[in-house]
């Protein structure tokens, strides 16, 4: 997989880049990564990439030309690539569009700056993604969340190869659930002690425990997950009753 980016600012994604999973990945050749300048398809004395808005109010805006040159460049270096633009006002980011980009071959982010991007722009875009609804200064920081989402699924990124089918909202092992509590050693904190079942040994045990916890959580903290989720007849009856039962309780405020 090849995952590009256009910004004003491409020395921020090299140390993220070349760290931890990511960099391990990338020095495997899981993925190949390559930050571009917008700034090197301006053609003034200043490298001007923007310019103040038609019909006045506060800021600067990208202008459409350089972003459009050095799209028509790197399109033509082929395979044609998806093209993503960071916004506030796209589909908002979840687990299911790292599954769905981690399937592509060549991914290519666009990230804003100052008060956005020259409407026009957008005629390139495949889609358009917002971290959330918050405002960020730069589509930068949105472009490493979403490659570090995209790239922990590919085969191979993380050392165990299960370990990213059952988190929370994997469509995988998970079923769209939150992921079930996990406890290590010491087995009592301070009086605190693990759950008997997951010292058992037993296996099936376990899994039931853990797919069991993952329902009162997601019901406890996520209720929205539950209708898209992959529960069996018997989970959702469950689910339901665990909804009735909360009705009236005190707010969890829940944090895996
Ligand atoms: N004026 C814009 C608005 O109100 O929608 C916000 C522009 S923001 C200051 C500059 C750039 O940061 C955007 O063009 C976008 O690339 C990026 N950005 C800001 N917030 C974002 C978010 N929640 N999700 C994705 N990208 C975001």
């Amino acid at each position: 997989m090849r995952i590009e980016t256009l910004s004003v600012f491409p020395e921020m994604f090299e140390p993220v880049m070349s760290t931890s999973i990511l960099g391990r990945a990338r020095r495997m050749g899981l993925f190949d990564f390559h930050a571009y300048d917008l700034r090197d398809w301006t053609h003034d004395r200043h490298r001007t990439v923007d310019d103040a808005p038609f019909g006045g109010g506060q800021g600067m805006l990208m202008k459409v030309e350089p972003i459009a040159e050095a799209l028509d460049d790197l399109i033509a270096r082929g395979p044609r690539p998806h093209i993503v633009f960071f916004t506030p006002c796209g589909t908002p980011f979840s687990q299911k569009s790292a599954e769905r980009l981690a399937k592509r071959e060549r991914v290519l982010f666009v990230c804003g700056r100052y008060e956005g991007i020259d409407e026009r722009a957008y005629a390139y875009a495949d889609e358009r993604i917002s971290l959330g609804d918050y405002v960020l200064t730069g589509g930068e920081l949105a472009a490493m969340v979403v490659t570090d989402a995209v790239v922990r699924l590919i085969p191979g990124a993380l050392g165990d190869e299960m370990s990213s089918v059952d988190e929370s909202f994997s469509t995988g092992a998970g079923g769209g659930l939150l992921e079930y509590a996990q406890y290590t050693r010491p087995a009592d904190f301070r009086g605190e002690t693990v759950p008997e079942v997951l010292l058992s040994g037993d296996h099936a045990k376990v899994a039931a425990w853990r797919r069991s916890n993952a329902l009162e959580r997601t019901v406890a903290w996520r209720p929205d997950l539950l209708e898209g989720a992959d529960l069996t007849p018997e989970e959702r009856a469950r689910a339901a009753d665990l909804l009735r039962a909360r009705e009236g309780a005190p707010k969890d405020e829940g944090g895996c």
